[in-house]
């Protein structure tokens, strides 16, 4: 998928009007519209990637965007006391299914094993 096409991509340049929980420089994040816990939160960096398995060295201040956003956006959530998940998901094994990168924030219940 191309990034012109890519819904993440037009969200974050803003063609697609999407509320927007919290966001940062680099980074925006919304509620997941199938949650699967009370708190449900996709991180999404502005920049089109379509993976994790693409990141490299260059990608850090992105990453560390996305991670500070992911933190702040877990206090705004209520959830950094009792805490949360933090998720990748790769490619189509793993249920990716809009191929550009972002970052589950999953929290408000008991969470069981990864996998
Ligand atoms: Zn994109």
């Amino acid at each position: 998928m191309t990034a012109e096409m890519c819904l993440f991509c037009r969200m974050a340049s803003g063609e697609i009007p999407v509320e927007r929980f919290a966001a940062n420089d680099l980074a925006f994040a919304i509620r997941d519209i199938h949650p699967r816990a009370p708190v449900h939160l996709l991180i999404i960096p502005n920049q089109h990637i379509a993976d994790a398995r693409l990141l490299t060295a260059a990608d850090g201040a992105m990453l560390a965007a996305l991670f500070a956003l992911a933190a702040g956006a877990g206090r705004a959530a209520g959830v950094d006391e009792r805490g949360y998940r933090l998720a990748f998901n790769v490619g189509e094994a793993a249920g990716m299914t809009i191929d550009h990168l972002h970052l589950h924030l999953l929290g408000g219940r008991p969470l069981g094993p990864e996998g």
